[in-house]
């Protein structure tokens, strides 16, 4: 054990694989005998009289003394045998896995090898985790040297299944390898140091400065400085999820970039995820480590309980995502130090790849991103023949399916007809590899001596990681294939999984008859616990569609098919007399777009040119398909159909952003009316006069989320110092991070094309008076005061006017006159929403936030008025329609200005030094921000 690298040569020996197992217990006695299986590929093109080879397969058969067994025919040979002394091992009744070491062996092995990564040697080893080890050494201060134990336990898959061992609850329990690991390192007093409720180890004496040079030296060949896009999925389904820019230096550790943007010191409190998605990547979710996050290091018992108290609310998005829950807002980011790269390795992740991923989890979604087709292909109602099939096949997405939700993969137990008075099944546990092979088609062709009759029945059944049933499914039907009764049978699953996520709401009965699914049985219980958290986010999703109509080209005559959704279809070109039928594949080539009723604008979100799906299998949406139907052979055809859920738009659109804006919801009514939308217009207003007067010093009175501040940025001005002053604490925290993100990337900008050099957020109500934003040089309060009452709006124009006492003062809020143009172009676009349509008719106001809204002379009347009482001028404009014509702007503007002159100003300055707001977050011009949230 003085060598902690032992102990890796150990763990590897730990389970023996079945033939191992065979061959210690037979010796010469087995005999493994390989054969190369080599089959006719159906090439989807009938007729064609030349045989395909297809890849080559084997099938082993082992011979013990007693009898013999045949394996399934597998893509590489050293699976076959594998696969055929598993079976022998069940016939034998032998449970493959007796040689695991005890979880005393195992926690005194998890010891050593974390003593290992402490060890000069470490830092020369081909690890991942010797990235972090080196970034540590450059971390500045009290962090130097000081290694997360987040990435400890999950960069190393040797000491998390050591952590398995111990405790098998490590499995759905991510933390509790962090607690080992921590632990363990308290053993090591000697070599490494920990303090209290740290999740962080150092090593106790210094490396000898030759290791220590060599290895920095050779990382930072890196490149310089690096930014990458990332998601951030706040906690709160209330706020969007949004991409965030996370900027590392070379000498910076990406950790401590991460840390700071979910409002975190550094990257020690951060928790980190084990990698989501694809097999090598380094995507993986970050959160705040909570606070109180106990740990019992001083226990010896290696069995200990999560014992966790987090203060941070459940993060469904997040949770749902990963499969396991995780507190707080977290950021998804594709990062990390790797095997193969040299430095750091990183991705972007845009919103469009995260939507992917989202529906990526449900079974059309698999099968839709498989199509390249999201808005146009849906998850086949039967599986007819492996030719006509197209995308992933089913029994391959059942694994997906499984594997993304941590479930234990499925089993299929198929039996065969002649044989069905005999009672003999084979069984068996389709391996990665067995995966690989479905999708050559040619696995299970004639495996254990079927006859040419229908005579093959599948079942399946999922399980929970802990072996708790949540679906069974035994189909009647018998096939002349295994292979084709087990896609059958798995797309059986596939469609009642289906239904259950396209409404989590549906009562079981129900889902059972619309899937026409008698032969599948749920276990309640079990599968709501796995299952439940989507039918939270899908509700949001749903809520939030919009109202704008899909459409396939453009509108020409007026012809709907309603009872499938279908308006505006027209059907154009030379009647062929050639139609589809079902069972054949039609060729189509399409494209769908995104169009607000009543506007030209089109957003373009999904093309094909060669799309082919067999007719009659609902392999396409069910709008598709009727169009399809009725065409014949050259015919083009363009129809309008109603929105399908938000994420399925997102994941097609190129781009998110941009197409986010045009869905969803607060924008949607001015986006659709104003262009530029009335939100930017406001911002190029107030551009406008910062230019003018030259103003170095702002101060933003109801901030939000900080959309002006952030705007500014992006404009030469002469601004200095940016303030901004809210109540909520969650759009100040968003406006920090937007503000942030800006401000270091300009920081890095070879042209910064502001001069804003300090910027400041605080948490307090504009009613109330601090002495720190007296007398800037101009003072904006945009659509803010028709969210207070009235008197408080007064409260404000007096106080500001009286004691902020801006240079200049901008106030914006609605016309309450132009609602009724507003609410005229809503009502025909918002037929679908009943929520939203009534929300108009019973509060008349533009927000349900919104306490008052005034005519243009209620607004001038409070203007005038305060303007005269404090020594101001007033004047009158506003953005959005025009002032001319009745009924004025959209959105009303008064701009105030000081008749005071400066200097006496400052002398009527009152004594008044009170600091009544909070400083939230603040940036002072080097890079650093400090926040408090
Ligand atoms: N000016 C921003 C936000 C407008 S929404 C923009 O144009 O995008 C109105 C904002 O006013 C909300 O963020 C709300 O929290 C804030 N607000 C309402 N009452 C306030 C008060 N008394 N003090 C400070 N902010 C307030
Ligand atoms: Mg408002």
């Amino acid at each position: 054990m003085e060598n902690g690298g032992l102990s890796v040569v150990a763990v590897r020996k730990m389970k023996l694989t079945p033939k191992a197992i065979i061959v210690q217990k037979f010796g010469r006695n087995a005999q493994f005998t390989v054969d190369e299986v080599q089959d006719v590929v159906q090439n989807g093109c009938p007729g064609l009289a030349i045989p395909q080879k297809g890849p080559c397969l084997y099938r082993c058969s082992l011979q013990l003394p007693e009898f013999s067994v045949v394996s399934e025919t597998f893509k590489k040979k050293k699976d076959a045998e594998q696969s055929a002394a598993e079976k022998a091992l069940e016939k034998l009744g032998i449970d493959p896995s007796p040689n695991v070491p005890s979880a005393e062996e195992a926690w005194d092995k998890l010891i050593a090898s974390v003593k290992h990564l402490f060890s000069n040697e470490f830092l020369s080893s081909q690890s991942p985790l010797r990235g972090h080890f080196i970034a540590a050494l450059r971390r500045d201060g009290d962090l130097y040297g000081s290694v997360p134990a987040s990435v400890i336990a999950v960069c190393d898959s040797k000491l998390a299944n050591l952590c398995k061992l111990i405790n098998p609850k490590v499995e759905s329990s991510h933390l509790l390898v962090l607690t080992y690991i921590m632990r363990a390192a308290t053993r090591l007093s000697e070599f490494v140091v920990t303090s209290e409720g740290q999740l962080s180890i150092w090593r106790k004496d210094p490396y000898p400065p030759e290791i220590k040079e060599s290895s920095i030296i050779q990382q930072s060949e890196s490149p310089d400085s690096i930014c990458i896009e990332a998601i951030h999925i706040p906690s709160s389904l209330e706020m969007a999820v949004h991409p965030v820019t996370l900027n590392v230096s070379s000498t910076g550790y990406y950790l401590d970039v991460i840390a700071r943007n979910l409002d975190q010191t550094d990257g020690n409190k951060i928790l980190v995820s084990r990698t989501i998605g694809k097999a090598s990547s380094e995507m993986r979710l970050y959160f705040a480590a909570p606070k109180s996050y106990l740990l019992d290091l001083s226990s010896d018992l290696p069995n200990v309980e999560e014992v966790v108290d987090f203060e941070g609310s459940l993060n469904p998005r997040a949770s749902y995502l990963y499969g396991q829950d995780i507190y707080g807002d977290a950021i998804l980011a594709s990062i990390g130090y790797t095997r193969k790269s040299e430095g750091l390795f990183h991705e972007d992740i845009t919103l469009q790849s995260y939507y992917r991923m989202l529906i990526h989890l449900t079974p059309s979604g698999v099968y839709k991103l498989s199509r390249e087709a999201i808005l146009t292909a849906e998850l086949p109602m039967a599986f007819t023949t492996r030719t006509n099939w197209r995308g992933s096949f089913p029994r391959e997405m059942l694994f997906m399916f499984c594997r993304q939700h941590w479930l234990s993969e499925p089993v299929f137990s198929t039996c065969s007809n002649s044989l069905k008075e005999s009672s003999e099944s084979s069984r068996f546990y389709e391996k990665s590899a067995a995966l690989e092979s479905a999708e050559t088609g040619k696995e299970c062709t004639s495996g254990g001596g079927t006859a040419a009759s229908d005579n093959v029945r599948c079942e399946v059944k999922i399980f929970s990681k802990s072996r708790d049933p949540i679906l069974e499914c035994s189909p009647k039907e018998f096939y002349k294939k295994q292979n084709e009764s087990i896609e059958n049978a798995s797309l059986k699953v596939l469609s009642w999984l289906n239904a259950y996520f396209k409404d989590p709401d549906i009562p079981l009965e129900k889902l059972n008859n619309l899937v026409g699914a008698l032969d599948i049985q749920c276990y309640p219980q079990n599968f709501f616990k796995k299952f439940s958290s989507y039918r939270f986010i899908h509700n949001v999703q749903q809520r939030k569609m919009g109202e704008k109509l899909l459409q396939a080209n453009s509108i020409n005559t007026l012809n709907a098919i309603p009872e499938h959704g279908i308006y505006c279809l027209s059907i154009g070109g030379p009647d062929s007399g050639i139609y589809p039928s079902n069972g054949c594949l039609s060729f189509i080539s399409y494209s769908v777009s995104l169009v607000i009723e009543g506007e030209t604008m089109k957003e373009l979100l999904e093309s094909r040119e060669e799309f082919e799906f067999e007719m009659g299998t609902g392999a396409v949406i069910p709008q598709v398909e009727v169009v399809t139907a009725q065409m014949s052979v050259g015919q083009s055809a363009c129809f309008c159909k109603e929105l399908p859920p938000q994420e399925l738009i997102l994941a097609a659109a190129d781009d998110s952003a941009r197409t986010f804006s045009l869905l969803s919801s607060k924008d949607r009514m001015e986006q659709a009316l104003f262009s530029p939308p009335l939100s930017k217009q406001r911002v190029e207003y107030a551009l406008q006069h910062i230019k003018e007067s030259c103003a170095t010093t702002l101060v933003d009175f109801g901030c939000g989320s900080g959309s002006l501040l952030d705007s500014l940025l992006d404009y030469p001005t002469a601004l200095e110092k940016i303030v901004g002053v809210d109540i909520s604490q969650k759009s100040l925290s968003r406006a920090a991070k937007i503000i942030h993100s800006k401000l270091s990337k300009k920081l890095d900008a070879a042209v910064p094309c502001t001069d804003v050099k300090s910027a400041v957020l605080f948490d307090g109500s504009i009613t109330v008076f601090d002495s720190r934003l007296h007398g800037f040089d101009i003072g904006t309060c945009l659509e803010v005061i028709e969210h207070m009452e009235e008197d408080e709006a007064s409260q404000f124009g007096n106080i500001v006017l009286s004691s902020f006492r801006p240079r200049i003062l901008i106030v914006s809020t609605p016309n309450y006159e132009y609602n009724a143009i507003l609410q005229k172009s809503s009502s025909t676009i918002q037929e679908d929403d009943p929520d939203e349509k009534t929300q108009l008719q019973s509060c008349k106001f533009r927000n349900h936030d919104h306490k008052f809204e005034w005519t243009r002379d209620q607004f001038n009347c409070w203007a005038t008025e305060l303007a005269a009482r404090h020594n101001y001028s007033v004047e009158f404009s506003g953005v959005g329609g025009s002032g001319d014509r009745e009924p004025g702007f959209a959105s009303q503007i008064a701009v105030f200005r000081s008749r005071t002159p400066p200097e006496e100003d400052d002398l009527l300055k009152d004594g008044d030094s009170a600091h009544h707001y909070k400083v939230i977050w603040e940036w002072d011009g080097n890079g650093l921000s400090r926040s408090s949230l």
